[in-house]
């Protein structure tokens, strides 16, 4: 298309250009040309008048500003591309304009025009944007100073005034590692999506192209870098052809991290570059140092930790055993056994943060590598349904009190019964010391049912055999008269709860006649007394006179592993 009429005016010096620029509203700075020209003939731009300030000669150059480097506006991306203090000092710069277009693109077009434009699309921008660099401008009222930061403010539009003109770039010294990396459909196409990382102070600044409605700084992957690491900067690693010296840092295609540009990268459906620069330091004397200490720290809080915590359960359970059966007894057994879970959660959470801590120094995600385990996922999912099913089971044997450290437990699970008294309660299992002395360990989650014998009150039970022929009367009379002496006697006094008292005959044969007594005790002291009971009776009987039967019958015991 042919553009709109304008005027065209040559300005001599950048007063003059500034002075024309005043004149006429909607007069516009011509450059290079490569970018206005373009959008004029698309009446995109219908500028009034054309201000040429493409020979102003002052306004092109490269040179060393003490600790920085001054680019005239004028300085055409060829002569970017070959300056020697760029690519000695700042090669990124160097490199990204040596991409740009093809060399007539490269001819004409400025980096003052690339600034000015505003075009996301373009490449200078992002990768001035990660140097940090300063645009200066001059208007009518004098020179001033923008951040790059601040310049470019939406998409084709910049902090510039229309009665502006831009004179001169400012970038920082930076060669110690960069990278620059475009995706372009065809060659000397503009970027679909581009990336550029320079390192910069202690961690990588990082410039998004085309993946937002203005040049973008990847701020996420930034952050990751100054938290943990810098990019390894590898020696040698330009491609064939980069003119520019220095040294690069490894990048690699990965989905955009950062806010918007993240969002309008998925919008060209997925077709983000992004970069990881953060190929780590991690072989760095630093970074060894910092993790040493890192695990060092986390391994000594867990050892104190443990020990800590494995003192007072110990304690705890010492007090236990010297406990009765009576409310502080039972109050002192339950809180044994909640300290020592607590305890347990406790020493657990303290080791599981030394593994988070050294998979953090390797920046390993857990999500990623919990789903990316596959097979040994799904092994590790059958394994942890395990220890689930027995970690919620010790969960609501606690709540529930089904039982404590110290009570005498039948627990019926697959592998059998296990009878004995509570010595542990984890969370994962409860470990049980048979009358034998053997210790047992239970997975909570196998337990299908508990019989707690120490729990409320128990009760002793004897049966007495005396021959079919004696008097049953006269037995009952001998027994409540001994029961009756034995109540007010130790141990019975303070172990019983109610009086011990003879129910009768519960089974007669050929030989013998069975009468049984029965009497409520404490919970923990029924098959003390039932042996208390059994000796004193048989004393009794043999002292009276009555006969018992010659074939001893089975004895019906109660003891918990008889
Ligand atoms: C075929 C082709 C391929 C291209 N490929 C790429 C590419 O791959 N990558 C890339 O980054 N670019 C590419 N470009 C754009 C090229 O880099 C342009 O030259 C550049 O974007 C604009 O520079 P210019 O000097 O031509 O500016 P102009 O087109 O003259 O001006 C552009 C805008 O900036 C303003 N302006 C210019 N200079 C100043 C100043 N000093 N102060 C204030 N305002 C000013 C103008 O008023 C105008 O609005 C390509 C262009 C073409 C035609």
């Amino acid at each position: 298309m042919i553009p709109a009429p304008f005027e065209y005016a040559r300005a001599g010096s950048v007063e003059e250009a500034i002075s024309l620029l005043g004149s006429d509203a909607d007069a516009k700075i011509l450059a290079g040309g490569h970018s206005l020209l373009p959008a004029m003939r698309l009446r995109v731009a219908r500028p009034s008048m054309l201000v040429d300030i493409g020979r102003i000669a002052d306004l092109s150059y490269v040179r060393e500003d003490g600790d920085r480097l001054a680019i005239g506006a004028l300085t055409r991306h060829h002569d970017v591309a070959n300056a020697e203090a760029l690519q000695q000092l700042c090669p990124i710069v160097a490199h990204a304009a040596g991409q740009i277009g093809d060399p007539q693109v490269r001819h004409m077009g400025t980096i003052g025009g690339s600034v000015a434009h505003g075009d996301p699309a373009g490449d200078l921008p992002a990768v001035l944007l990660a140097l940090d660099a300063e645009f200066v401008a001059q208007g009518p009222n004098g020179t001033r100073t923008v951040a790059a930061t601040d310049f470019f403010t939406s998409l084709f539009e910049t902090a510039l005034a229309p009665d502006e003109v831009l004179t001169e770039i400012r970038i920082p010294k930076a060669n110690a590692g960069w990278s620059f990396m475009k995706f372009q459909r065809r060659a000397q196409d503009w970027a679909v999506v581009g990336v550029s990382a320079v390192r910069a102070n202690g961690g990588v600044h990082v410039g998004l192209t085309n993946m937002g409605l203005t040049p973008l700084r990847a701020a996420g992957v930034e952050e990751a870098s100054r938290r943990r690491r810098g990019p390894r900067v590898r020696r040698g690693t330009r491609r064939r052809g980069d003119r520019a010296p220095g040294r690069c840092v490894r990048v690699r295609r990965v989905p955009p991290s950062a806010g918007e540009g993240a969002r309008s990268a998925s919008a060209r459906g997925g077709l983000g570059i992004a970069l990881l620069a953060q190929d780590p330091i991690r072989y760095s004397r630093d970074w060894w140092i910092e993790f040493a200490v890192a695990i060092a720290i986390s391994i000594a809080i867990a050892t104190a930790v443990s020990l800590i915590v494995g003192r007072y359960v110990r304690r705890y359970r010492r007090r236990t055993k010297e406990t009765g059966d009576d409310v502080e007894g039972r109050r002192r057994r339950r809180l044994t056994t909640v300290v020592g879970l607590a305890g347990g959660i406790v020493v657990v959470i303290a080791w599981l943060m030394v593994g988070l801590t050294i998979l953090r120094g390797f920046n390993v995600s857990l999500g990623p590598l919990v789903v990316s385990a596959g097979i040994a996922g799904v092994a590790l999912g059958f394994g942890a349904q395990t220890l689930v099913r027995d970690t919620i089971s010790g969960l609501f044997i606690v709540l529930e009190r089904q039982y404590d450290i110290g009570d005498v437990v039948d627990l019926e699970s697959d592998g059998g019964v296990v009878s004995g008294t509570v010595e542990a309660l984890s969370l994962r299992i409860t470990s049980v010391r048979q009358f034998d002395g053997t210790l047992s360990f239970v997975p909570n989650g196998a337990v299908h049912v508990v019989r707690n014998k120490t729990r409320g009150w128990g009760r002793a039970i004897v049966d007495v055999r005396v021959a079919v022929a004696e008097d049953a009367g006269r037995v009952r009379v001998v027994l409540e008269e001994l029961l009756e002496q034995l109540s007010s006697e130790e141990p019975f006094e303070s172990a019983l709860r109610k009086n011990p008292e003879v129910l009768g005959v519960v089974q007669v044969t050929d030989a013998a006649q069975v009468i049984r007594v029965a009497a409520e005790t404490e919970p923990s002291r029924r098959w003390e007394i039932e042996r208390e009971l059994r000796e004193r009776i048989t004393a009794r009987i043999a002292e009276r006179g009555i006969r018992v039967p010659p074939v001893p019958m089975p004895q019906r015991g109660s003891e918990p592993d008889a």
